[in-house]
């Protein structure tokens, strides 16, 4: 057996936001400086995480960020309000939202109040149907960040058959469809599909998008092949950790030292069957925050006519 390949989704995110940064010196000459508000709600620990990742990593590339925070009390009108201030600023290209929002606030209102050419994260129903229609748009950070991972490892696409485990509107849906534009043939499992492995099996593209700890199990693989894992799921208890990374001795450090880690939707057992991966964490991950970066750039670009 073959040892798998590991795509290092750090090493391609660490190339994504070179070429980014450069693209920044570049309008920088121009007299352009491309702007993302981050808009976080609240106090949820991970989607602070999350926030100032983003904002640290504007700042590193030259993008300059607005961290707007309002209070988990805010209600839908005021985040309207918010949203037109945004929309209407001539120094932000690109508006992130962070999910979740409190349950009070419109979350669907909100995302459609979103200037489409802003629409960073490419949720908005304008920028879903051009990616649908295969016309240039704003496309989701994750799946754009999965098609970079395949082409700059040099992995085919083109007439593989892909399976897409999920069908989120923020994951599955839209890998779906990239896949599909570059010519795989693309089948879509959820939690209505009888007889997954039948799928599986067949796929030389795994996408797995469940939100379900180590669910693709050795079994559902096909041999030598290319599995994007999606998943980040924490792990916490000693009985979890041995259910998924009995005898790994850099896990087990990992554990140890923080009292959790994290594994994905596929089992790193199955990992084994496969021709190439993407670990988790370092994996897809890294890969989100990079194509966020450069979704701000494109619209800052796109706005003034300066992309196609
Ligand atoms: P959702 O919960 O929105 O969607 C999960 C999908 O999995 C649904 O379509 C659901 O089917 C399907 N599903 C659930 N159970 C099964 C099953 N037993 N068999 C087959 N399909 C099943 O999740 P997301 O798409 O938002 O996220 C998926 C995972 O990816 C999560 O772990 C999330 O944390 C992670 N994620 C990681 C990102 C990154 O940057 N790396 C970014 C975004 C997400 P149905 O539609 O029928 O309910």
């Amino acid at each position: 057996m073959t040892t798998p390949r590991v795509l290092d989704g750090n090493a391609i995110a660490s190339q994504i936001k070179a070429e980014v940064a450069a693209e920044v010196e570049q309008l920088a000459v121009q007299g352009i400086r491309p702007g993302l508000a981050a808009v976080l709600v609240g106090n949820v620990p991970a989607s602070e995480i999350y926030v100032r990742s983003k904002v640290r990593t504007s700042g590193q590339l030259g993008i300059f960020s607005d961290l707007i925070t309002p209070p988990d009390t805010v209600t839908t009108e005021e985040m309207l309000e918010l949203v037109a201030q945004l929309n209407a600023r001539e120094d932000i290209d690109g508006i992130l939202i962070q999910l979740p929002l409190p349950k009070q606030v419109n979350a669907k209102l909100l995302l459609e109040a979103v200037s489409p050419a802003k629409d960073v994260d490419g949720f908005h129903p304008v920028n879903v149907g051009r990616l649908q229609a295969g016309q240039p748009g704003l496309v989701p950070c994750t799946p754009a960040g999965m098609i970079q991972m395949l082409k700059r490892s040099n992995l085919p696409i083109a007439g593989q058959n892909a399976v897409v485990i999920g069908r989120s509107d923020i994951v599955g849906k839209p890998i779906s469809i990239l896949l599909l534009h570059e010519n795989a043939t693309v089948s879509i499992c959820h939690s209505k599909t009888r007889d997954l492995g039948s799928y599986t099996r067949n796929a030389d593209i795994l996408v797995a998008a469940i939100g379900r700890p180590g669910y693709v199990t050795p079994d559902l693989v096909k041999r030598g092949a290319t599995i994007l894992d999606v998943g980040i799921n924490r792990v916490t208890t000693r009985e979890e950790f041995d259910k998924y990374f009995a005898g790994d001795a850099k896990r087990e450090e990992m554990f140890v030292l923080k009292g959790s880690t994290i594994v994905g939707d596929v089992h790193p057992e199955a990992f084994k069957a496969s021709g190439a991966y993407t670990p988790v964490p370092g994996g897809v991950g890294p890969l989100t925050i990079a194509m966020l970066m450069a979704n701000t750039v494109r619209a800052a670009k796109l706005r003034r006519g300066l992309a196609a």
